[in-house]
């Protein structure tokens, strides 16, 4: 049994064919899988669509690549359904200074409110890092107090990130990118400690080989176990049994 920790099933590219692709991922083994919402709308379906669906559960968060569309009253309905019993996890949030620096500003506060929720409800903080590692690691930092869990998803740092970020408590997600050729996350994947890795899709992005290119959905994790198991030499079984168990552990979930 795998579980997906990442992935964006109330995406509008799964509005023809969203119960095919759930079928499709539990006939895989894909047995779990955590939709994560990237505004107040996602947020919303994603947790109708976890009251539908026993396998799926969901997160509630504003993704740094739409704070700046946020307003107010969508900060406090956010707040407010991780109350939700289907809700296990804060996100996304984090940084992303790829798409648009300008505004760091409204990033920065909304990732410091997304990690004062995580705090205060227990749940752990999903956070998107892209071209910011430095501006990610020193967020996480002022948190570091052993009451706030994140999971840096799609991981894409080197072994020194990764040791801090594992000394902070984090768990470290990994996607497609793990299965790419000459990838830098390869070594980093194989020196992990066993607590502390998650396998995701980050479906409808960034399909695992030998889908690259394609729509992303749950059931191609099992590509992505694959590889990460190599990387780790160990079987797909028990990289599963590994995976599966710290997802459980990290969302709270019996
Ligand atoms: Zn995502």
């Amino acid at each position: 049994m795998l579980f997906d920790t990442h992935t964006h099933l109330t995406d509008a590219a799964f509005d023809h064919d969203r119960g095919d692709v759930i079928h499709r991922a539990l006939e895989a083994g894909v047995e779990r899988m955590v939709a994560i919402g990237y505004d107040l709308e996602s947020s919303l379906a994603a947790v109708a669509l976890a009251e539908d669906c026993e396998a799926v559960y969901a997160a509630a968060g504003i993704h740094p690549c739409h704070v700046h569309e946020a307003c107010e009253a969508d900060f406090r309905e956010i707040e407010i359904l991780l109350d939700h019993p289907s809700v296990v996890g804060v996100g996304e949030t984090g940084v992303d200074l790829y798409h648009d620096r300008s505004t760091y500003p409204l990033q920065q506060a909304s990732f410091r409110r997304h990690l004062e929720w995580g705090r205060s409800t227990g749940l752990p903080v999903i956070v998107h890092d892209r071209d910011a590692h430095v501006e990610v690691m020193s967020l996480l930092d002022e948190f570091s107090d052993g009451e706030t869990t994140a999971i840096l998803h799609c991981f894409t740092g080197d072994i020194p990130m990764a040791e801090k970020a594992v000394a902070m408590g984090c768990f470290l997600g990994f996607g497609g990118i793990a299965t790419f050729k000459n990838s830098t996350v390869h070594e980093v994947v194989s020196r992990l400690p066993d607590d502390r890795i998650l396998v995701e899709t980050d479906a409808p992005y960034l399909a695992p080989v030998p889908h690259r290119g394609r729509r992303n959905e749950p059931a191609f994790l099992v590509n992505t176990a694959e590889a990460v198991a190599r990387h780790r030499a160990v079987s797909v079984e028990e990289l599963a049994r590994t995976t599966t168990q710290n997802a459980k552990s990290v969302f709270r979930i019996q």
